[in-house]
C-alpha cells in the first residue's frame, strides 16, 4: 500500500521537501507519495495528521515546538532540543524526531576550524543548532531581535545579545536562522551592527535556501565564503528520508536522487 508523507508549515508554498522526497521515491520506486499542508494553528497538528492518514511528516517554521508537543514520543536530538522537525507513525503513535541540526553540521563540513559562532535568531532552528554545536565545543554566541525568546539559550551558549546590548567578537562563522529574507527584504538585524559582525568573520550562512537573502548578498558584497541553506536541507532531507522508509532505501542512493531534486 502507497504510503503518504507531507510538509507542515505557515508559510509552506516556498518548501522543497515535497519535489525532494518525491524524487527519491519516483527513482528508487518507492510506493510512496509526499504533499504540502498549510497549516495555520500549531495546535491542530495531531489531528490533521492523522485526519490525512500520514506515514511521516516533516515540520517547518513556526511549528517545530509545537511538533514537540504533538508526539507521543521523542527520540534523539530532538529530546535535548525540544524541537522536532520530523514525525513518524510507529503504529498510531507519533514518533519525533530532530534531523535539523545534522544536517545543517553536514552542510558546514566543507568549512574548516569553527571554533567561534554567532547564531542570529532565537527560533526553534537556533535552538537546534546551538545546542549542537556545544556538543562540538564550540563557542555560540546568539542575537536575537527580542529577549523573551532567549531566556532558554542563557543556559546551553556562551552569550545571548539582544540588538541593544550586543558587543562585537570575532567569528569564525555566522548563521542567520531568523525568517528575515525569506518573504521580504529584510536584515536579520539593522544594517549597521551587520556591518560590524561581517566585518569580524571568515564564513557566513543562511538558513533560507533557494534566494539571495539580502544577508547573503552583504556577505557576498564584502567577498565573505558563504552559503545559502540549501545543504542543510539536503541533509536534513536525507536523514528524515531515511526515517520515513526505515532503512528499505540505501542511504547513498537516498542523497544521489534528493540532490537530483535541486536541479529542478
Ligand atoms: P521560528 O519562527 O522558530 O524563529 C524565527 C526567528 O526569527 C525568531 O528568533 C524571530 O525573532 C526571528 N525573526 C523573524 N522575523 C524577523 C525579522 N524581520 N528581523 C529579525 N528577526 C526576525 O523559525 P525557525 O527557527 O523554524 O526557522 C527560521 C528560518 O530557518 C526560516 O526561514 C526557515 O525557512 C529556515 N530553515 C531552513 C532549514 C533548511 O533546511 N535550510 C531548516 C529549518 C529552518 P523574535 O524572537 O524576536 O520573534
Amino acid at each position: 500500500m502507497s504510503k503518504l508523507f507531507a510538509i507542515f508549515g505557515d508559510p509552506v508554498s516556498h518548501s522543497r521537501s515535497p519535489l525532494m522526497h518525491n524524487s527519491v521515491f519516483k527513482n528508487l520506486n518507492y510506493p510512496a507519495c509526499y504533499t504540502r499542508v498549510h497549516l495555520k494553528d500549531g495546535s491542530k497538528l495531531r489531528e490533521t495528521f492523522f485526519n490525512l492518514k500520514l506515514s511521516g511528516a516533516n515540520i517547518t517554521v513556526p511549528h517545530k515546538e509545537a511538533a514537540y508537543n504533538a508526539c507521543d514520543e521523542i527520540r534523539g536530538f530532538a529530546k535535548t532540543v525540544g524541537v522536532v522537525n520530523t514525525i513518524i507513525n510507529e503504529n498510531g503513535r507519533l514518533i519525533g524526531y530532530n534531523t535539523d541540526a545534522d544536517g545543517f553540521i553536514y552542510a558546514i563540513s566543507e568549512f574548516r576550524d569553527i571554533k567561534s559562532i554567532l547564531v542570529i535568531g532565537a527560533g526553534g532552528t537556533a535552538k537546534a543548532l546551538t545546542s549542537r554545536f556545544k556538543q562540538e565545543n564550540i563557542y555560540v554566541s546568539v542575537l536575537n531581535r527580542s529577549e523573551s525568546r532567549l531566556k532558554e539559550f542563557k543556559t546551553v551558549v556562551d552569550a545571548t545579545y539582544i540588538w541593544d546590548t550586543f558587543k562585537v567578537q570575532k567569528y569564525d562563522l555566522v548563521v542567520n536562522t531568523t525568517s528575515a529574507g525569506l518573504s521580504d527584504d529584510n536584515y536579520p538585524c539593522p544594517k549597521d551592527i551587520l556591518e560590524n559582525i561581517l566585518d569580524n568573520t571568515s564564513y557566513v550562512a543562511d538558513a533560507i535556501y533557494g534566494k539571495l537573502t539580502p544577508f547573503l548578498q552583504l556577505a557576498a558584497d564584502k567577498n565573505i565564503t558563504y552559503k545559502d541553506g540549501s545543504d542543510m536541507l539536503l541533509g536534513q532531507g536525507v536523514l528524515a528520508n531515511e526515517l520515513f522508509v526505515d532503512g528499505e532505501l540505501k542511504k547513498d542512493d537516498i542523497r544521489k536522487y534528493m540532490k537530483k531534486s535541486f536541479e529542478l
